[in-house]
């Protein structure tokens, strides 16, 4: 537990005409009690626990008042950093906020780092180190999808299944223990191949998760090519009129390229509708053409559009011949009209679609999603967010699960099984945040924002 109470403003600077200013640590409650004159005349120190007072926030010395307030106070050890904490409910917006917290600043609080309140939570053994991460990937997620997983991950998704591991690979330990000192009884010995086996297969399965986890937060990237007019702008619209719930937009930045953020399948897809692949005209082009040079370079995908109302141009012969060394769908747009366009050779998978009536735009979807995601609507129960080190270790438990499957296989000496094993078992207490180090906590609370 740390000595000093820390206090900041928890909710989003700029936004409603709401803050919420949170102070946790053993002085959370004296210092709020110095700051608020409460209705009922009671002080703070002596309410019960897990209540809300409605009172005024004063300037020291029983100044001025700063603000109308509700207080809740809730004692260690049932809280959220299981510190004795105060939240106060300013409602007098950004600067009646930011007064109150100088208020409890000036009272002997210390304004917090980022994460502080979940890093102390999460050292006070209330959370894992895999919910604080959650917490993290709540706050900042870009898909109901994301959001699902990381909810699922703060109920313990991730760090149950590596609490069951290390205890399985600790009783696994012990039995092929009980070997080395009765070395005539190797019974032990074979009875540990279908147990490493399977724990083999546990790691695996979390490993493949975690990789699915990947292209939900990192996202995929499609581009749109096509010579103008063939309907470009109109896709990526059709593609973003479709669960706009929680997606970011990322404005262009040239008149070449539009860059936004749609959720396909759940998962956030960057959309790139690449206009200036012509040959530039000017330097302002040339730099257009670059960027969308550069946005094909780093597709997942291509989505080569046409317009089946009209004959090919050269343009569009131009492209289709072209080899992009990518992924790549031809799209026949417009099918809502009468067609012009002569047959194509197949040799990209084609798909005729209306982007102004969005005719074909879902099988489309599906699609999409059969060739990036391996045809499997990702669910909750499907992937992991887990940070590139938590990955890591994951590879390296497996190999020593792997090592130690072969040493039993090479009949080789308990100890050397039950040496790979104690890896194992050491690596699983690190994913646990049992072992971690301050370096590895402190890069991860630093992602987190103030208040948090
Ligand atoms: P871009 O230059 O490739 O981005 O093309 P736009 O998306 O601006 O579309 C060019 C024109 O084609 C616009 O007038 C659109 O309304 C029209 N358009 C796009 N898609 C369709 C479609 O599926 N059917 C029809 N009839 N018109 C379309």
């Amino acid at each position: 537990m740390y000595g000093d109470t820390i206090a900041a403003i928890s909710t989003p600077i700029g936004e409603g005409g709401i803050g919420i200013v949170r102070l946790s640590g053993p002085e959370a409650v004296q210092i709020a009690d110095r700051v608020f004159r409460s209705r009922e005349g009671i002080p703070l120190r002596e309410v019960p626990t897990h209540t809300i007072h409605y009172g005024h926030i004063v300037a020291l010395g029983g100044g001025d008042t700063i603000d109308e307030v509700l207080v809740s106070v809730m004692r260690a050890p049932r809280t959220y950093t299981r510190e004795d904490v105060v939240e106060i409910n300013c409602h007098g917006g950004i600067v009646a906020t930011r007064a109150v917290l100088d208020a409890v600043l000036k009272q002997g609080s210390r304004v917090a780092e980022r994460g502080e309140f979940t890093k102390r939570a999460f050292l006070s053994g209330r959370i894992s180190l895999d919910q604080a991460k959650a917490v993290l990937d709540i706050v900042s997620a870009k898909t109901r999808l994301g959001l699902e997983v990381a909810v699922a991950q703060l109920n313990g998704r991730f760090s149950d299944a590596i609490a069951a591991l290390r205890e399985d690979i600790s009783s696994l330990l012990a039995e092929i223990e009980v070997g080395i000192d009765y070395p005539d009884e190797d019974a032990h010995q074979q009875n540990a191949i279908p147990a490493v086996d399977d724990l083999r297969v546990r790691v695996n399965g979390l490993i493949a998760e975690s990789e699915n986890g990947r292209v939900l937060a990192e996202g995929l990237t499609i581009a749109i090519i096509g010579r103008p007019n063939v309907g470009k702008s109109t896709l990526l619209n059709a593609f973003l009129s479709e669960k706009r719930a929680i997606v970011t937009e990322i404005p262009g930045t040239t008149r070449d390229t539009v860059e936004e953020t749609a959720a396909i399948g759940g998962v956030p897809v960057r959309l790139i509708d690449t206009a200036g692949l012509r040959e530039p005209g000017d330097p302002v082009e040339a730099e257009g053409v670059k960027r969308s040079q550069n946005a094909i370079l780093r597709a997942d995908l291509l989505l080569l559009l046409l317009d089946r109302s009209e004959p090919l141009t050269e343009e569009d012969r131009a492209l289709l011949s072209r080899s992009w060394d990518r992924p790549l769908f031809v799209l026949l747009n417009k099918s809502d009209l009468e067609r012009e366009i002569e047959p194509l050779a197949e040799d990209y998978p084609v798909y005729e679609i209306s982007a102004e009536t969005r005719e074909g735009v879902d099988r489309l979807t599906c699609a999409i999603v059969d060739r990036l995601l391996g045809g499997q609507l990702p669910s909750h129960n499907s992937m992991l967010l887990l940070d590139t080190w938590e990955r890591d270790l994951l590879r390296r438990m497996e190999k020593a699960l792997a090592q130690a499957d072969a040493a039993i296989a090479a009949g080789l000496s308990p100890d050397m099984i039950a040496e790979e094993l104690r890896t194992a078992h050491a690596i699983a207490g690190e994913l646990q945040g049992i072992d971690v180090g301050e370096e590895v906590l402190d890069q991860l609370f630093r992602r987190f924002c103030v208040g948090k």
